[in-house]
């Protein structure tokens, strides 16, 4: 049943229940109710009228005056009231012209006709997925039957290329390393683990959740919304849990990946697929580094994405080791807990702050998220809007700008000012320990942080920020270069993970032998598209090379473009019975040229700044320069010309 139905059916239920009905009106973000409104109604007066108090996609809710929500509410019920009683459909997809209309009131300000394909395909007004690749001449059952293919790793990307694929009916087998689904969301289950992207955003546009109790839920909503998933679309049956792949070395001959895997128990097993897809992820190797004495250490010691739960460490002095985004959730989480917090900050980071980071998704919320018609797809698409591509221009380097090592150009000083501000507000003005935790680094150099009351943990009297340089651990704390001693019972470390040496430790081969570390060495992966690589035919990437995201997007959005792209690749195959696709050198050299251009040009490459995408010869490897609408149309459409296909 599509949601339209669905949501005919309910609102006869919603009507009649006039608490809920004003529970969830009452909950209801005044920007997407407006969209609802002017959607159900076509009353394009009020985007004018309400639309005029709206100056943006976030924090608008204060600037609408109390009496004109009020206003929206009772012409929203009083829509829904008609549509109950009449039986009358609910409308499809708004006229263009109204659409952009409503678009530009409910963010406040233009929102360009080229994102209009990309917004219809992340609201799904129809509760279709246009997203999905549909079969053009689909292949007999046989020939379905025939075709292997393994994905590694059962985290998001891998969970949703299988949905994809068995929708599609194509067989597949999930390798994962570990006892259950969820990846990154299973594996870090440190204190205060949790998204930085808005939750009704960071998951897949097919499967929006109306449930998330935050607005940036933590890690067992995130894991758990996996494990839903997983049985929801009976992915389980598919998975070999407990289980890596070692090895998948390609066969020219028989164009078909022979994979080595190796179980709990250690025993190994050989198998052939004629497609190969990787959906490892690039933060799941904790990265520790070789401190002097780290080993002699005499109490627990461990990363943040191995926490270990039975170490109790309440009374106790905690030395913390790193401040990016791990330890800025880690930190304040702990310290009311601890007998003493000391951080050992190599560089600063920029966080930021959120209105909502903190808080819970009211039951009104969620009442308008499951009952009001469209409202929950017009709330994605504010978010989507929010926190996508909207900050891209301003992380462009300003060649005329005079002040280049801090900050870009005007608006990304203006970031700058506006966060110094804010801490300088979070300390007090404790001036000391602004100048501690201000980066010399433009904003957005590395990933910028949520601010989860970090600095005001900071002004603690248990906590110690401490930016002397670690010389070595003691077996009872840790020494600066100073030669300062700082006891510790138990140390984490939040140091991050071995981001750029991607695919490993899998030993990959393709044609003529050639392996991925031959291709790309320790650190310098380049990929087509993050996709496909010249010389591993049928190789496909998900979270591949230069695809992470860090001007603003979710993780899951780039996914949907990856899997729809490989979906592409796979149909090809399948309807044309080739053997074997693989990237031409001069379209995926094309590709990384224009990538390493576009760096260039941005934050991430400054030089002043280290960070975890770039390599050791300063070339940014893990993220995406590009907007999001711009990987989108890079991915929309499999241009067959781009592959040698046999
Ligand atoms: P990270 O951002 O790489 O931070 C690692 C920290 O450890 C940095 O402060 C780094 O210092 C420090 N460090 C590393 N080696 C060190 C050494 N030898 N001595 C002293 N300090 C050292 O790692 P992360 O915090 O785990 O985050 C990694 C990524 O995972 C994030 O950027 C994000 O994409 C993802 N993540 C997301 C969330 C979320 O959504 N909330 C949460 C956690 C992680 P420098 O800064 O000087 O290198």
């Amino acid at each position: 049943m599509n949601e339209i139905t669905r949501i005919g059916t309910d609102l006869h239920a919603l009507v009649a229940d006039e608490a809920l009905l004003d529970l969830a009106l009452q909950g209801a973000d005044i920007a997407p109710l407006l969209m609802v409104l002017v959607h159900l109604s076509g009353e394009e007066h009020w985007l004018d009228e309400v639309g005029a108090h709206i100056n943006g996609p976030w924090n608008f809710q204060e600037s609408v005056p109390e009496a004109l929500k009020q206003r929206v509410r009772v012409r929203v019920k009083e829509v829904l009231r008609e549509y109950s009683l009449s039986g009358k459909p609910l409308p499809a997809e708004p006229p263009p012209a109204l659409l952009r209309k409503m678009l530009a009131a409910g963010v406040g300000g233009p929102v360009p006709e080229e994102y209009m394909p990309m917004i219809v395909e992340e609201t799904m007004l129809d509760d279709q997925d246009p997203k999905t690749v549909h079969w053009r001449a689909k292949p007999a059952p046989e020939v379905l039957a025939a075709f292997k293919v393994a994905i590694v790793g059962a985290g998001v990307s891998g969970l949703c290329m299988a949905i994809k694929m068995q929708e599609a009916g194509i067989p597949f087998l999930i390798y994962e390393k570990n006892k259950t689904v969820g990846g990154t969301w299973l594996e870090n289950s440190y204190p205060g683990c949790g998204v930085d992207t808005p939750n009704h955003f960071y998951s897949l546009s097919f499967e929006p959740n109306h449930d998330w109790p935050d607005h940036f839920s933590k890690r067992d909503e995130l894991w758990q919304y996996l494990e839903r998933l997983a049985d929801q679309y009976d992915i389980r049956r598919h998975i070999r849990f407990e289980t890596e792949v070692v090895s998948a070395i390609y066969d020219e001959k028989r164009a078909l990946w022979r994979l080595a895997t190796r179980d709990a128990t250690g025993k190994e097993e050989a198998g052939d697929v004629n497609a190969f897809i990787s959906a490892v992820g690039a933060l799941n190797r904790p990265s520790v580094p070789d401190f002097p004495g780290l080993k002699d250490f005499k109490g627990p010691a461990f990363h943040t994405a191995r926490w270990d739960h039975s170490v109790d460490l309440k009374g106790k002095r905690v030395a913390m080791i790193g401040t990016g985004a791990s330890g800025m959730q880690v930190g304040p989480t702990i310290a009311p807990d601890v007998e003493k917090l000391t951080i050992f900050q190599r560089s600063a980071h920029w966080a930021v702050y959120n209105a909502n980071y903190h808080k819970s998704v009211s039951a009104g919320k969620r009442a308008a998220m499951k009952s009001i018609p469209f409202y929950s797809k017009w709330y994605r698409f504010q978010l989507l809007w929010a926190s996508s591509d909207g900050l891209h221009p301003s992380l462009h380097v300003d060649p005329a700008w005079n002040m280049p090592d801090q900050s870009l150009n005007a608006t990304n000083q203006k970031f700058r000012d506006d966060i110094i501000a804010y801490i300088r507000g979070q300390v007090n003005g404790d001036e000391n320990l602004v100048a501690k935790v201000v980066p010399p680094y433009p904003p957005y150099g590395k990933r910028m942080l949520r601010d989860n009351y970090w600095y005001k943990s900071l002004t603690r009297d248990n906590v110690e920020l401490v930016t002397d340089p670690i010389a070595r651990i003691d077996p009872d704390g840790v020494t600066t270069k100073s030669g300062q001693h700082y006891p510790a019972d138990i140390l984490v470390l939040a140091t991050g993970f071995d981001a750029q040496r991607m695919l490993a430790p899998m030993h990959i081969a393709g044609k003529g032998g050639k392996t991925i570390r031959d291709a790309w060495g320790d650190d310098d992966p380049r990929a087509y598209l993050g996709i496909a690589a010249p010389g591993f035919p049928n190789l496909f990437m998900l979270y591949g090379p230069g695809t992470n995201l860090a001007h603003g997007g979710s993780a899951i959005y780039h996914t949907e473009c990856q899997v729809r792209y490989i979906m592409q690749c796979l149909r090809e195959l399948l309807e044309t019975g080739a053997k074997a696709m693989e990237v031409k050198q001069d379209p995926h050299d094309r590709f990384n040229e224009h990538l390493d251009e576009t760096h260039a040009k941005m934050v991430w490459a400054h030089r002043g700044v280290g960070n975890w995408y770039k390599n050791k010869h300063g070339r940014v490897v893990t993220n995406s320069p590009f907007r999001l609408i711009d990987y989108r149309a890079m991915t929309e459409k499999l241009n067959r010309e781009d592959y040698a296909i046999v």
